[in-house]
């Protein structure tokens, strides 16, 4: 035995205790809600492919055309020789969709984060966070070397207080923060957001990965209101309701030639694959298309927890929180029983004590299953 497995072993040892170590357990999606697993098959109510569309026909045939057409992979980074035309075509897409003067594509959300943040915050610059943002948020603004100040979730005061107290001291200055909370599913402030940051200076980046496709009439978070909201800096993902692959930040002219050249992640990464991208924008197409489908997985959403006595949802994504971690992995392993595919989520993904059920929305739901997984869980005494 080596010192490294030995160190290996004793932090596996200690997540185990616990009750944190994870596992992972292959998992056939074989349709649009339904997931195999163990030789079982289940209805999964835990995906991020909100509307189905990673199983939509046009999506896959436009997907096997263009690896038929350009290859497998794109060969090189996009500064190189791996920019394939079909980059124009989705970047532009989605420049329309969020009405942006620009949009540029990285390989995945969270390389787009840990891109973007440092091009534009460094040392002596500071970065206010939601306190429960996204993993790659913190992780880019940590490797910005910038100042990184928490603030409560969702709390205004906090942000205008820490504002206050240390914008002056610092150069450049970026609130960050989810449109879409990913494990809560509730929403920022947007609008206020724009506002404190209109007051201080500061560049609002929001990260729409749970917004896209599903809120705002499928444009995300910055199209609640009548007017879109002023947020210089949309970032998102493909890998979600796109049911792709891929990240990107819709944004001004400059701000997006200055990241083609600067951002680490984006420059010296190789260009996704030319099936990933045409598919992507074939389902940007059948957005656009098709309005009422965005609506579906909170409609859906919407259904489960009137159903249960919960709280009215903003998106589709339903945390029930539980506590412990362990009465959450027994939680997931009951509903597997019953035929149902609802994930746990542990610490250090959300806050200690706070583990959870988090429960996803698809338009593909029907409201059978969305029904048999409301008496699942009012027999399980999970809710209700
Ligand atoms: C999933 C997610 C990401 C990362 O996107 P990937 O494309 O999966 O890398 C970033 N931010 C949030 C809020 C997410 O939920």
């Amino acid at each position: 035995m080596t010192s490294l497995d030995d160190f290996a072993r004793e932090k596996l040892d200690r997540l185990e205790a616990q009750g944190l170590r994870r596992r992972m357990i292959p998992t056939d999606r074989f349709s649009a809600t339904g997931a195999r697993r163990g030789g079982r098959d289940l209805i999964s109510f835990c995906c991020n492919d909100y509307l189905s569309l990673s199983h939509h026909p046009e999506v896959i045939e436009a997907a096997r055309e263009a690896t038929a057409r350009y290859g497998v992979g794109s060969g090189g980074s996009r500064l190189i020789s791996g920019n394939t035309p079909l980059y124009d075509a989705l970047e532009a897409g989605l420049a329309r969709w969020k009405r942006t003067e620009d949009c540029l594509v990285f390989g995945s959300g969270y390389l787009t984060n840990v891109g973007v943040i440092p091009c534009l915050v460094g040392g002596g610059d500071l970065i206010l966070q939601d306190e429960l943002n996204h993993s790659c948020l913190f992780a880019g603004g940590r490797m910005s070397g910038a100042t990184v100040q928490t603030f409560r979730h969702n709390d205004l005061d906090h942000v205008r207080s820490l504002l206050r107290a240390h914008r002056a001291a610092h150069g450049t200055c970026l609130i960050a923060v989810d449109g879409v909370f990913s494990m809560d599913g509730d929403m920022a402030p947007i609008d206020a957001l724009a506002a404190l940051a209109r007051e201080y200076d500061a560049w609002l980046l929001t990260d729409d990965a749970h917004g896209l496709g599903v809120v705002g009439g499928g444009r995300g978070s910055s199209f609640l209101g009548k007017a879109k909201s002023d947020v210089p800096l949309q970032m998102g993902t493909l890998s979600k309701a796109i049911g792709a692959y891929g990240g990107y930040l819709c944004t001004s002219q400059p701000v997006a030639d200055l990241i083609r050249n600067r951002g680490r992640s984006f420059v010296y990464s190789t260009g996704l694959p030319p099936g990933t991208l045409a598919a992507a924008i074939k389902a940007l197409e059948i957005i656009e298309r098709d309005p009422e489908m965005c609506e579906r997985p909170v409609n859906n959403a919407a259904r489960f927890c009137a159903a249960l006595d919960l709280p009215a949802p903003v998106s589709p994504i339903v945390p029930v929180i539980l506590g412990e971690a362990r009465r959450v992995m027994e939680a997931s392993a009951a509903l597997q029983e019953r035929g149902y595919l609802v994930t746990g989520i542990r610490p250090p993904t959300v806050p200690d004590g706070t583990a959870r059920l988090r429960v996803t929305f698809s338009a593909a739901h029907t409201e059978q299953d969305i029904d048999g997984l409301v008496s699942a869980m009012r027999d399980l005494g999970l809710a209700g």
